[in-house]
């Protein structure tokens, strides 16, 4: 059912809610648009303008490490002072009554995490980008670190092990996390409501959950401003802004 008006699909979506034990909420870049942060993927989007640095690239060149770097710390400003939206916090809400068990996110933006979700219940598909990883000994290194050193010459830090220092998302080329991958399947297939929130569906292997909650016996739900390729099997689609579809979720 596509909602023919925002007040009903509200209406149908309370419903929804109400009558499941365990919601599985699947995030993308629209619940975070409201907070500042950009969707990369859309029209006009960062990565039509800059072509994204695959992993490869990064590994083999160091002018491309540094060219990494340098971008993130360009958006510095937009990652951190960006606050949840109402989408988060409608979230945490639902996860503090234990609706809610974890959510899983392609966003790299730690939102859900300051919306008050610990950092054990968001199941990250593409990584984070407010902190860094060395990709030979796993050591995390705060984004201070990697900027008084990059300010200082220009250059990539690396590693006290020698090596490359590297926010902890997931390039393109780059393996998706197992362990988030295994996470997101075993949610997904025990959830009796998936809440599609503000994603294209459109990037694979992630766009497989929602098919898997359904082949489950799970509620579907689609909230996201343009049509999905789900949206003719979803129990219920709201086209609408998404912050004020579930600000009526939010509980101080
Ligand atoms: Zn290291």
């Amino acid at each position: 059912m596509i909602a023919p008006d925002i007040e009903t699909g509200i209406a149908r979506l309370r419903d929804l809610v109400d009558e499941a034990d365990v919601i599985l909420p699947f995030t993308g870049a629209g619940i975070s648009t409201e907070c500042g942060i950009p969707d990369f993927r859309s029209p006009g989007g960062l990565w039509t303008k800059y072509q994204p640095i695959p992993f490869d690239q990064f590994m083999a060149s160091s002018a491309m490490r540094n060219e990494s770097w340098r971008r993130r710390f360009a958006m510095e400003t937009q990652f951190s002072t960006a606050r949840p939206g109402r989408g988060h916090v409608a979230l945490a809400s639902l996860h503090r009554r234990g609706k809610i068990p974890a959510v899983v996110t392609q966003n790299i933006d730690n939102l859900h995490q300051a919306s008050g979700f610990a950092a054990d219940k968001v199941v990250e598909l593409h990584g984070n980008t407010t902190y860094a990883t060395c990709l030979d000994c796993a050591k995390r290194h705060e984004l201070a670190w990697v900027k008084e050193r990059f300010e200082a010459d220009g250059r990539a830090p690396e590693c006290t092990c020698g090596g490359y220092v590297k926010t902890a998302t997931v390039s393109f080329g780059q393996a998706m996390p197992e362990a988030a991958m295994r996470r997101a399947e075993a949610l997904s297939a025990s959830c009796n409501l998936f809440l599609a929130i503000g994603s294209s569906l459109v990037v694979w292997p992630a766009a497989g959950f929602p098919l898997l909650a359904k082949r489950s016996c799970a509620r579907l739900v689609i909230l996201n401003r343009d049509p999905t390729d789900f949206d003719d099997i979803a129990d219920l689609v709201i086209r609408a802004d998404i912050g004020q579809t579930l600000e009526p979720f939010v509980v101080h």
